[in-house]
């Protein structure tokens, strides 16, 4: 890969990694910001609150599972080991790793990760 590639790829991952971090510190006050109305909110109120509060985990949890991938892939920069599936250890497309270029998988692997199946 093109050194000029791999720079632009890691400039974008740092930004991405920033703005993970700065929305889970955000989401963070928030969520002391819930359990205030919840101690004073009636049953519907909590029922409905509660199913906001699945979304948000599952949003949380997501955030989590690309930041990891995120820094992994800062490493991988670092390294020098950047752009290969974690799977089949093929090289990932570059069009691929500048849509998402904290992928760990080819597209093939992706693929079967999500959809076992088939
Ligand atoms: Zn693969």
């Amino acid at each position: 890969m093109k050194k000029i590639d791999l720079l632009g790829l890691k400039k974008i991952l740092i930004q991405k990694k920033t703005e993970l971090l700065n929305k889970s510190n955000n989401s963070h006050g928030r969520m002391n910001i819930d359990s205030g109305i919840n101690d004073v909110g009636d049953e519907i109120d909590t029922a409905s609150q509660n199913s906001e509060r699945e979304m948000y985990f599952e949003l949380v949890a997501n955030d989590k599972m690309t930041l990891n991938a995120v820094d992994d892939a800062i490493v991988k920069i670092e390294k020098s080991v950047y752009g290969k599936c974690e799977c089949c250890r093929d090289v990932i497309p570059l069009k691929r790793l500048k849509a998402i270029p904290w992928t760990r998988y080819c597209i093939q692997c992706q693929e079967k990760l999500e959809n076992p199946q088939k």
